[in-house]
């Protein structure tokens, strides 16, 4: 059984996010996406929050199981039995990033592969954060995250 891992904060998912899982559905048997917990970052949305909006919005594929993690990716890539990692890649600004992550991930754990997948054009220039700063000055986000996210950030924002 083939499995692949799409880790991420995923504060909001968008349908950037949900475009790759279903191109990784297609391709592996299994692809586990984990909201994992990053302690540099102050999330929107709590860890449960972020696993019940990817549970929701990602109904439609059968092969997908949701998940948290907090410590080594590597780690936690082993646990699921696996080796490898799908993220998904945007502009030039997501390489140095990306590059140096895999390259780091590579050398704890020589047999992880990390593949990208190239962002689809029409959700190239979206990210979570772009649509928590629409969300906070009221900006349109219809079509560009789940609805599921659309009827939550508008409360959510007000505390944040
Ligand atoms: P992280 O905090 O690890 O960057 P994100 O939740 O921002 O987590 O992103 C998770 C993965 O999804 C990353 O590989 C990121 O590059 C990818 N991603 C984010 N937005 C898009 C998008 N619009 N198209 C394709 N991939 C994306």
């Amino acid at each position: 059984m083939r499995i692949a891992v799409c880790p991420g904060s995923f504060d909001p998912v968008t349908n950037g996010h949900i475009d790759i899982f279903e191109r990784a559905s297609n391709m592996y048997d299994l692809v586990i996406v984990a909201v994992f917990h990053n302690p540099n970052k102050k999330p929107l949305f709590s860890m449960e929050e972020r696993v019940e909006l990817l549970s929701i919005s990602t109904k439609h594929i059968p092969n997908i199981q949701i998940d948290s993690f907090s410590g080594l990716l590597n780690d936690y890539v082993r646990q699921k039995n696996t080796n490898i990692i799908v993220r998904g890649l945007r502009a030039l600004s997501d390489f140095e990033y990306e590059f140096q992550r895999a390259l780091l991930i590579k050398k704890v754990d020589p047999v992880i592969e990390t593949v990208f997948m190239m962002t689809s054009s029409e959700y190239s220039f979206l990210s979570s954060s772009g649509i928590k700063e629409l969300a906070k000055f009221g900006g349109p986000i219809k079509g560009l995250v789940p609805e599921c996210v659309e009827q939550r950030i508008g409360q959510r924002m007000l505390d944040y």
